[in-house]
């Protein structure tokens, strides 16, 4: 696993065409070779135009969602297999927009997490606190429970295919970003809890990622942090020129 990763999450956004055009632009642009790890994480429909569109380019791409079992009757599900063979490396679980409108636990988010890893791919896991619990000083023990929950059963050696996405509710499509400080110390929490579970060098090498109205004017910032190694980005990750603006800044950073 890279260093800093960078992924996208396009949402619900794309068609197949835009999703040609969207690589065709950015392809030139991002020089992830040798550089941070970049993962746009599309539609499962855009899946096959995306991992045509990034050959070459060294970016990754990812489903937001899959479901835990292999196969069978679960009308309107997607298997990790079918994922794979679509073109995705990766896969987020858990994202907040899931755990609010869909239904998703902490004990779902575990299960896709081991179905993901046991069929090879990569997990970005997201969790983060609400509004709620940051104003009533709770953020340490929601985070830290969330963390312990998604990796119940998850090995020391899967956890090298785990990153970690720390993104506070409050934070997401609502131009609302964490500070820099505020983004780090959550992201410190995070990486003790994964210590107490897998040990120091584990949790030193764990990627966690912070997502949260990240754009190409904070980004730099907020990556600077020693316990931000990377970025899960919304909205941002839609425009090609913002997008490879936000890897520039991980690349950059990566030099320091
Ligand atoms: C997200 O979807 O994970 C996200 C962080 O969105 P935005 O960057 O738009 O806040």
């Amino acid at each position: 696993m890279k260093k800093t990763v960078i992924a996208g999450n396009w949402k619900m956004n794309m068609t197949r065409a835009e999703t040609k055009a969207f690589f065709r632009e950015i392809a030139p642009q991002i020089r992830a070779k040798g550089g941070c790890g970049v993962v746009v994480c599309v539609p499962f429909t855009d899946l096959a135009a995306a991992a045509r569109g990034a050959r070459g380019t060294g970016i990754k791409i990812g489903a937001q969602n899959v479901h835990y079992e292999k196969k069978g009757a679960y009308t309107g599900e997607i298997s990790a297999e079918m994922l794979r063979e679509a073109g995705a490396s990766y896969v987020i679980v858990g994202h907040s927009e899931r755990r609010q409108y869909f239904g998703e636990t902490d004990e779902t988010v575990n299960l896709r997490a081991k179905a993901a890893l046991a069929a090879g791919l990569k997990v970005i896991i997201c969790l983060g606190e609400m509004l709620d619990a940051r104003e009533k000083g709770v953020t340490d023990e929601v985070v830290s429970m969330q963390t312990k929950l998604a990796l119940r059963g998850v090995s020391e050696k899967e956890l090298r295919s785990v990153i970690i996405a720390y993104e506070p509710v409050w934070a997401i499509g609502t131009g609302l970003t964490a500070t820099p400080e505020q983004a780090d110390e959550t992201c410190g929490v995070i990486r003790a809890t994964v210590a107490s579970l897998y040990g120091k060098k584990a949790a030193k090498k764990l990627v966690i990622q912070y997502g949260g109205s990240m754009n190409e004017k904070n980004a730099a910032d907020l990556l600077r942090m020693p316990n931000v190694n990377g970025g899960l980005i919304g909205g941002a990750s839609l425009k090609p020129a913002a997008f490879s603006a936000i890897v520039a800044a991980a690349n950059e950073n990566e030099k320091r």
